[in-house]
């Protein structure tokens, strides 16, 4: 039996533990902890509709009519119309014939993989990927290739070399520590060329990129063809929890039949998918709200700039303020801390070894004065973490 305390107490030493923070009252820019309120930037609530009012009276709407419990799954009785509509909705908005709910995105990714894949197949991932597209892979027991952040050419070549009888191609639409875009368009054709899957997990551009907010992935592939998985989460821009996949009308009857993660779990509350039902409607008239977020993105960038900060190339509202040693990070996350503000360290292993960062995230209800905020305490602390051992 391993010894736990004395591994949490090395984990302490290297600067990696990690605690929580208890919120006393709903998400927002403003968020109380411990009586004291704090200017947050690391919330993924990016439109501002976590605590929306039309959200809030969808949500008390949805459990005057459903209750609140589904009760069973969804094979048993626990779909209802609640679900049912919120799928509808979204298949339509995203374009494509069909879509199904799961419960997290964790989930929504593990049930997709191993539906499509097992041993004998190879999956094709990002190494940026999100931590639930690699566990998917582990438990497909599919053969895992990870590729270099964003390199095409590396793709080919190993989409080349395969021998497998499947092959899934699955990476973030947007990555969710750094916050550039996935090259969707020749991913794509890297996929139809070789007959694979492609699964894209959409997580943070679906609600905030695209025409209407349909997401990083239709704004570069459209519809999609039969080959194309779309993933997206429900708890980020839209501001409500779960998750969705969509495909085609072959793709969505297979995952209901075998994805595991669909099949053997509590359907989740239809007030929850009656809420998510009024926050899609937001978003499809969020164009005002689009504009907010960018306007706030590009402020900021241009604010980090003038105060020498380096940004990553990232045009969406992950911001990352890459610091290099955890120690560092932890150091300018509890110096702005001590000024009101909360912008949560990220450290190995979530990223590589001396890239530990400072993950801002923005919202388009941030206000200008709020960014001068962060970029004024960014000014005064900046420097002075760097140097902060090890
Ligand atoms: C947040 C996130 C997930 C997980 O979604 P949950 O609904 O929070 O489980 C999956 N993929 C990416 C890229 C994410 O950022």
């Amino acid at each position: 039996m391993q010894d736990l305390a004395a591994a949490l107490s090395a984990r302490k030493q290297q600067q990696l533990y990690r605690t929580r923070l208890t919120l006393d009252g709903p998400q927002g820019v403003v968020v109380s902890i411990d009586g004291r309120d704090y200017l947050s930037f690391c919330s993924n609530d990016y439109l501002g509709l976590a605590n929306h009012p039309q959200l809030i009276a969808a949500f008390k709407e949805g459990v005057d009519r459903f209750g609140v419990g589904s009760g069973a799954a969804h094979l048993i009785t626990g779909h209802s119309y609640a679900h049912q509509a919120l799928e509808e909705e979204l298949a339509a908005f995203v374009g494509r014939p069909r879509a199904l709910l799961f419960s997290t995105g964790y989930m929504a990714n593990l049930g997709v993989v191993t539906a499509l894949t097992g041993r004998g197949d190879e999956i094709f991932e990002d190494r940026l990927n999100h931590a639930s597209l690699i566990d998917a892979a582990a438990l497909s027991t599919a053969k895992l290739v990870r590729y270099p952040h964003n390199d095409m050419q590396a793709l080919q070549q190993k989409l080349s070399a395969s021998r497998a009888r499947q092959r899934l191609i699955a990476s973030d639409g947007v990555f969710s520590m750094d916050g550039d875009c996935a090259r969707l368009v020749p991913m794509q054709a890297l996929a139809r060329q070789s007959d694979a899957w492609l699964l894209v997990d959409d997580a943070h551009g679906f609600g905030v990129l695209g025409e209407q907010g349909q997401g990083w992935c239709v704004d570069q592939l459209g519809a999609g063809t039969d080959n194309l998985v779309l993933m997206a989460t429900l708890g980020k821009a839209l501001g409500t929890g779960g998750a969705f996949v969509a495909g085609s009308e072959a793709l969505i009857e297979t995952l209901i039949q075998q994805a595991r993660t669909f099949v053997y779990t509590t359907a989740a509350p239809p007030a929850l998918a009656w809420a998510t039902r009024a926050a899609l409607r937001l978003v499809q008239a969020g164009d005002g709200l689009r504009e907010r977020l960018l306007r706030n993105i590009d402020y900021f960038r241009r604010g980090a700039a003038e105060l020498d900060v380096p940004l990553m190339a990232s045009e969406t509202a992950i911001q990352p303020v890459v610091v290099g040693a955890a120690g560092a990070a932890l150091a300018l996350s509890a110096a702005l801390r001590q000024r009101g503000l909360l912008v949560t360290a990220i450290r190995p292993p979530t990223v590589p070894q001396g890239a530990s960062r400072l993950r801002v995230t923005l919202s388009a209800s941030h206000s200008i004065e709020q960014l001068d905020r962060l970029l004024g305490a960014l000014a005064d602390c900046y420097r002075e973490c760097l140097h902060v051992v090890p």
